[in-house]
């Protein structure tokens, strides 16, 4: 758990003029690292404003050390954040601002970003009460939270393969729909497709196989955030769950966004771990601790935006769908990663967890359509004039998410964007 310390301090300006701009997303106190490409090379960088920073290049490190291991260990280093903050800092020396200016700073806009780490395995969980309560009360009205929900971060294991990066067009899902229960199931094109606001987070430092890893240092574990969209055929997925739990319903594409948000940059926005109803069962001694309990929470405002294609022919702003906050999950990221070692399984460097719907109490605070339309019984209406129960071919999300408080810095986390194509012939 990183505390907050000098980096953080709300006054600190940058030479590089876009990153003083009140409403970026990459101030100086957020540096959050991605993997972008250039000439056909895959290269780290960090965000400062409109700018990269060329990581290797800046740090004059080698190639041969590896992506994964290089930006971890550098990025996630105080000693690092606290560097590039006085080399990109206003009181850094004209010499300095010139030699990153002319060989390590390039145009954000000029380069496309790929995946931040080469994720071997992708855990999704189910963390958020809410939207648990929302979906179990459409198949199971008087009984809407399985009797488990309160004791064990819900999750399965996702398809690592089909993680994308932001931008990057999905296809629209062909796969077993069974919406006539008289008749045997066809193999159609997906007539349910949704998205899920999530938050993602990688790990840093695995463990040994057969080894678990205490809450105390969970964080330990953990690099940082970014945005994950997890598409979802949710016709697909109704049939084939039972009772092995998600498959083809959600494999075939998950969208990140590229820019990951450091432990470090997210230490003022911590905030207790949610607070359970009286009555709730307390969690197990191998996910409690006082530490998690005070601050494990992290307050970030998650947005979910959509435009349809005659929405951007009407030259339509995108709409809002919906905002919630990560603070309202019922576990926290560090009980996540504890949970998932628990049996010894061995996490690894670049492992992905995503949190799972973050959805709040109030109906402008559902993460995705399934819950917003209740299955599709109340659709949305657009500023086109269109309606939506799910998502249509030509349909684009656009999720975003910031923090926000009193007396520090807003940061940001950029987008994670994708838009639906139609199914093959
Ligand atoms: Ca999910």
């Amino acid at each position: 758990m990183t505390n907050i310390n000098e980096t953080h301090d709300q006054n600190l300006k940058s030479w590089v003029e876009s990153a003083n701009d009140p409403d970026t997303d990459f101030p100086i106190q957020n540096l959050p690292v991605c993997k972008f490409v250039e000439n056909g090379e895959a290269r780290i960088g960090v965000v400062i404003g409109d700018y990269l920073l060329d990581f290797e290049g800046y740090f004059n490190a080698t190639l041969s050390e590896g992506f994964e291991k290089m930006s971890i260990e550098l990025a996630s280093n105080s000693q690092v954040r606290n560097q590039m903050q006085k080399d990109l800092g206003k009181s850094a020396s004209k010499e300095t601002q010139n030699l990153i200016k002319e060989n390590f700073l390039i145009d954000r806009n000029k380069v496309e970003f790929t995946s931040p780490f080469k994720t071997a395995d992708y855990t999704d969980f189910y963390c958020s009460i809410y939207h648990a309560t929302n979906v179990g009360k459409l198949f199971r009205p008087d009984n809407p939270l399985m009797p488990n929900y309160k004791w064990i971060p819900i999750g399965y294991h996702g398809r690592a393969s089909s993680i994308i990066p932001s931008g990057q067009d999905i296809k629209r899902p062909k796969g077993q729909n069974r919406s006539d229960a008289e008749k045997p199931p066809i193999y159609i094109p997906s007539k349910a497709l949704d998205y899920e606001m999530e938050v993602g987070f990688y790990v840093s430092k695995g463990n040994e196989l057969g080894e678990t890893i205490d809450i105390k240092d969970a964080e330990d574990h953990i690099f940082g955030l970014s945005l994950v969209n997890d598409w979802s055929a949710r016709d697909i997925q109704g049939w084939e769950y039972q009772p092995l739990g998600p498959f083809l319903g959600k494999s075939f594409a998950t969208t990140v966004s590229p820019f990951v948000v450091t432990m470090e940059a997210l230490a003022p926005f911590r905030v207790p771990a949610f607070k359970r109803e009286e009555g709730d069962p307390k969690p197990l001694p191998y996910l409690q601790d006082d530490g998690n309990e005070t601050h494990g929470g992290i307050d970030i405002n998650l947005d979910v935006y959509i435009t349809t294609k005659k929405m951007r022919e009407m030259d339509l702003e995108p709409h809002l769908l919906s905002r919630s906050n990560l603070k309202d999950l019922y576990w926290t990221i560090g009980q996540m990663l504890t949970h998932h070692a628990s049996n010894g399984c061995n996490l690894q460097v670049g492992d992905l967890m995503a949190t799972g719907t973050v959805s709040g109490k109030e109906d402008s605070e559902r993460g995705c359509l399934l819950e917003i339309t209740r299955r599709g019984a109340e659709p949305v209406e657009l500023p086109s004039g269109e309606t939506r129960k799910f998502l249509e071919d030509y349909d684009e999300i656009i999720m975003k998410g910031f923090c926000e408080k009193e007396g520090f810095r807003r940061i940001g986390f950029g987008e994670c964007r994708g838009m639906v194509l139609p199914a093959d012939e």
